[in-house]
């Protein structure tokens, strides 16, 4: 039997201490239902990936899938694509894909990351109603995060954004290779 793979396949698991609940405001959202230590993988986009030339993205995906370089986006299969954003989220991006703690949370309390530690196009944005003092009122394109937001976040900004090197290699559109199995 043969499958098309995509060549950075990596398999995650979602943490089994959070789970899918009805917000009062912002539909769906991924909740702590245990205490979850700082560091922790919440989840991770772990789907298909799609490039600009892409056809047909639906708004579906538009919405949910993320960034990892100049033209490419991948989703979750996972309740990775379901986390809602905050502009002060208790969580961030690891490497390109993974969804981390960074804080302790506590049951109860919605996991968030800000959609902007991702985001680098000109065609993506939304008016955020997080509620937080700090909100910055749109969110889509990192170029627009302000300089301490950026220190705060530090080490949990996606890599294609932050390091030359991911971002040369994401440039290459991902090749499929035949896997026999
Ligand atoms: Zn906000």
């Amino acid at each position: 039997m043969t499958h098309l793979v995509a060549n950075d396949l990596i398999i995650f698991m979602d943490n089994q201490k959070v789970s899918v609940h009805a917000t009062r405001k912002f539909g769906r959202g991924v909740f702590a239902d245990r205490f979850i230590k700082k560091g922790e993988l919440i989840a991770a986009f772990d789907g298909p990936i799609f490039d600009e030339d892409y056809e047909p993205w639906t708004r579906d995906m538009y919405n949910h899938a993320i960034q990892f370089g100049r033209a490419i986006w991948r989703d979750s299969k996972g309740m990775a694509r379901l986390i809602n954003h905050s502009c002060e989220p208790n969580c961030g991006i690891k490497a390109l894909f993974k969804v981390v703690a960074m804080r302790d949370i506590n049951s109860g309390e919605q996991i968030t990351w800000d959609y902007e530690m991702t985001e680098k196009n000109l065609h993506w944005k939304m008016k955020c109603k997080c509620g937080n003092k700090n909100c910055r009122g749109v969110i889509g394109n990192y170029s627009n995060m302000p300089l301490e937001v950026r220190k705060k976040y530090k080490g949990h900004i996606s890599e294609w954004l932050t390091s030359p090197s991911t971002k040369a290699k994401t440039k290459i559109r991902p090749k499929l290779i035949k896997k026999s199995i």
